[in-house]
């Protein structure tokens, strides 16, 4: 039997809620498949803040290091909005996505026909929509150099960042969107602004390049990102994975997850380079939403996002993708029934609690595997 070690670090806020919901698929897999899952528990951000005066420790780190997969709640809330800007909640996470080398950030926008209505687009465009969003999450403009606020001195200040990418950077995160695809409908669509960008020029020779010599049997295709940013809205049907720098990725990802409705209904996966020792891949998992302190400890989260979250890690770091899918098919019959947490409900539907909607999730998963 395989056996894969996991860290749980529910974080700040709803993070524990919804982590505890995680702990019912965990058990519920390594009663019912042929893997086992063994959870270490860490601390992060707020929580990690007020036992060691840190927003991570070095030893999380080393742990996480050590670990098949890190499952991530979420960090902050007011009651740290005091503390120094270094040990801030959001710097642990920051750092473990940095210490870990994660730079592909994927971000599915998977539209459940259940709540092809809450969508701000219409239910035609978006009903069954499943795409990829995939950004590259360590270079670019958010890091390069310099990066500076210059006072000019006739009451002027000049603000600099810098756009900056290498080939091996546009080359790794086109080999995960190329990989990506080829598990779905393999097609990629690449987006960048060439028109006006040097960056963009090379993203586009890189991607062409990698595409010729290693993925002649996935389709590519080129957008400028501000076309590509219309057609998301416009039909998103039409693309599989979408691959974009940081900043567009970071622009297009959000689009995309206004198509398929609240934030509670959003995982991510954000994944590092395979250890050529180990062959493993580095890899975090966390639902796109924070810790949305407005509804922390009333028990009403949606779990959604972070079960959603899981699934992703059965799916990219453990090969698991029939189990995957069972939890995609649990959620999507747990909504079909016409349950719905507070932040998802409509006319006629049972608003339930967050270990309600987590408990229907599990009788589905038992439903769909007998
Ligand atoms: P947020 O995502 O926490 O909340 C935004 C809104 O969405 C809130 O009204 C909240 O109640 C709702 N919401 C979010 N997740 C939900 C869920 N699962 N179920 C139901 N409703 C949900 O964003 P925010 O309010 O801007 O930030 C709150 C804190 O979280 C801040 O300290 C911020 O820095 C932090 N944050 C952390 C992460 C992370 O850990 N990755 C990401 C974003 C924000």
């Amino acid at each position: 039997m395989a056996t894969y070690k996991l860290l749980l670090i529910a974080g700040d806020g709803i993070g524990p809620e919804v982590m505890g919901e995680v702990k019912k698929l965990i058990a519920w897999i390594n009663k019912n498949g042929k893997t086992r899952f063994e959870t270490e528990e860490a601390l992060a951000g707020g929580a990690c803040y007020d036992a060691h005066r840190v927003s991570i420790t070095d030893e999380t780190v080393a742990r996480a290091k050590n670990a098949d997969a890190i499952i991530f709640g979420s960090v902050g809330g007011p009651k740290w909005d005091k503390v120094p800007y270094e040990v801030r909640p959001e710097a642990g996470l920051l750092r473990l996505r940095k210490d870990l080398g994660l730079f592909a950030n994927i971000r599915p926008a998977l539209c459940y026909p259940a709540l092809a209505d809450s969508s701000s687009l219409k239910r035609d465009v978006v009903d069954g929509l499943d795409i990829i969003i995939l950004r590259e999450l360590t270079g670019g403009v958010y890091f390069g150099e310099p990066k500076t606020i210059t006072d000019l001195g006739n009451g002027q200040k000049r603000a600099v960042d810098t756009q900056v990418y290498e080939t091996y950077e546009i080359e790794r995160i086109g080999r995960v969107a190329f990989e990506l695809a080829r598990k779905r409908r393999n097609k990629v669509t690449s987006m960048e602004k060439r028109n006006v960008m040097k960056t963009g020029v090379l993203w586009h020779e890189v991607m062409d390049e990698l595409h010729g010599r290693e993925f002649k049997d996935v389709t590519l295709e080129h957008q400028l990102a501000d076309a590509g940013a219309m057609q998301l809205v416009r039909w998103p049907k039409q693309f599989d994975v979408i691959v974009a720098d940081n900043l567009f990725g970071d622009v297009l990802s959000d689009i995309a997850a206004t198509l398929t409705g609240s934030l509670g209904m959003l995982p991510s996966a954000s994944l590092g380079e395979v250890d050529s020792q180990t062959k493993k891949r580095r890899a975090l998992y966390e639902p796109v939403h924070g810790s949305a302190p407005d509804i922390a400890g009333k028990g009403i989260a949606n779990p959604i996002a972070m079960l959603a979250s899981f699934a992703m890690a059965l799916r990219y770091s453990f090969g698991m993708d029939a189990q995957a899918d069972l939890i995609d098919a649990a959620i999507a019959a747990a909504l079909a029934q016409g349950l719905r947490t507070a932040d998802i409900k409509s006319e006629g539907a049972k608003v339930v609690s967050t270990s309600q909607m987590g408990d229907a999730i599990m009788e589905e998963l038992d439903r769909l595997a007998a």
